[in-house]
């Protein structure tokens, strides 16, 4: 059975919802949003998903009325698939599948896998899917370990079934792996390819004109309320000041996706790691980046390209951000705790004032 939507009504509360996530990065509700309300043909979905929220705008007319069952629905068979934090999720299976035995992975699960694969290569390493043992061993993945921080010997013995040489993909979307112990995380790269899937869902359904965030990646097809394309709002990086504006981008269908350390880290001994690894040196990355915004116009790219960057650090990341022609903002800070921003030849185009 297929319910319609319930349209909750917009409040103040949109505007800061933000801050009770628990994810690196978030994006800000702009005003357009909270225009809704007047417009009245623009509509609001949300909820729950990915241990963080999803939220729909999108103009609702005769040709489109998304059901929000049919969105959780579709949320919640992605979650089935590409899950670490579900025991028995297709992807956990797969972790748990000893060494040298077949798996014949879905469609989706090897869409990602073929992206990762990839830019595994192109970065050098920097992004790696199968860093989910040193995700965990530093405690930032569905198991906590109980000694923190980690060893020398612990982080030697995650570190060796790093390498996503140590997954074999064939042409039939059939896996093997060569060890046991190799996890995969696809933490870094699904959450935009379920904002993908959910647009091209909203897409085939007749709908031209939505925002599709999950836990801030985020896809803008057509024009706001306003009939202007969609702004979002980059958060300034900076745990203390949530729902702060650094940027505003233009997302003209297109999507935007923001990785960032200021929100999921821990620290010790008067020092901070963050949930991006490192997977050439098995540590959390230690350079001045505090969060990276990619737009492609594919969410899953973004996301990953986001991570990467993030690894890369700024000269190398604005090297490969721009040998890749990706429209990307770095964000740093300085020794004296000042964001400094640099970004791409192709952001510039995308950059708003915050009155516009
Ligand atoms: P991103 O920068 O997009 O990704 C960083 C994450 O990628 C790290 O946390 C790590 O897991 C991994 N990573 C670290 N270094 C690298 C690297 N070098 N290369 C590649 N990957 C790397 N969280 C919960 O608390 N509860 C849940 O139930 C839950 N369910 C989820 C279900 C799905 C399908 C997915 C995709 C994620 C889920 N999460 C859940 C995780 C959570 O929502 C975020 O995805 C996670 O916290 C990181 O997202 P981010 O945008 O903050 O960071």
């Amino acid at each position: 059975m297929v319910r319609l939507a319930k349209t909750p009504r917009f409040n103040m509360n949109n505007f800061v919802a933000v801050a009770f996530w628990r994810c690196g990065a978030a994006v800000v509700l702009l005003a357009s949003l909270l225009a809704c309300d007047n417009a009245g043909q623009y509509r609001l979905m949300q909820g729950e998903t990915m241990g963080t929220y999803y939220r729909i705008q999108y103009a609702h007319n005769a040709a489109c009325q998304p059901s929000q069952f049919a969105v959780e629905q579709l949320l919640g068979s992605f979650n089935q698939s590409l899950s670490t934090y579900i025991a028995d999720s297709e992807v956990s299976q797969v972790n748990q599948t000893p060494a040298g035995q077949a798996v014949s992975l879905s469609k989706r699960f090897e869409v990602a896998l073929r992206a990762a694969s990839e830019l595994w290569q192109d970065s050098g390493g920097a992004f790696d899917v199968t860093v989910g043992p040193l995700v965990n061993l530093w405690g930032f993945g569905p198991t906590t370990q109980l000694q923190w921080p980690p060893t020398e010997g612990q982080q030697n013995a995650a570190a060796a079934a790093v390498g996503m040489q140590q997954l074999t993909l064939q042409e039939d979307g059939t896996l093997r792996k060569q060890l046991s112990d190799t996890y995969i995380d696809l933490s870094s790269i699904a959450k935009g390819q379920a904002v993908d899937e959910v647009s091209e869902t909203l897409l085939a359904g007749g709908c031209e004109d939505f925002l599709v965030d999950i836990g801030g990646e985020v896809r803008g097809s057509g024009v706001n309320v306003q009939q202007r394309p969609w702004r979002v709002g980059i958060e300034v990086p900076n745990s203390e000041r949530v729902g702060a504006v650094q940027r505003v981008l233009s997302v003209a269908d297109i999507s935007v996706a923001t990785s960032g350390d200021y929100r999921n880290f821990r620290q010790f001994n008067g020092q901070r790691v963050d949930h991006v690894i490192d997977p050439r040196t098995g540590k959390p990355a230690d350079n001045a980046v505090v969060a990276v915004s990619v737009m492609h116009p594919s969410a899953m790219w973004a996301d990953a390209y986001a991570t990467t960057l993030m690894v890369l650090g700024t000269e190398e990341g604005l090297a490969f951000a721009e040998q890749h022609k990706l429209a990307a903002l770095i964000l740093t800070k300085s020794p004296s705790g000042e964001v400094v921003e640099r970004y791409t030849a192709a952001l510039k185009k995308h950059l708003l004032t915050q009155a516009e």
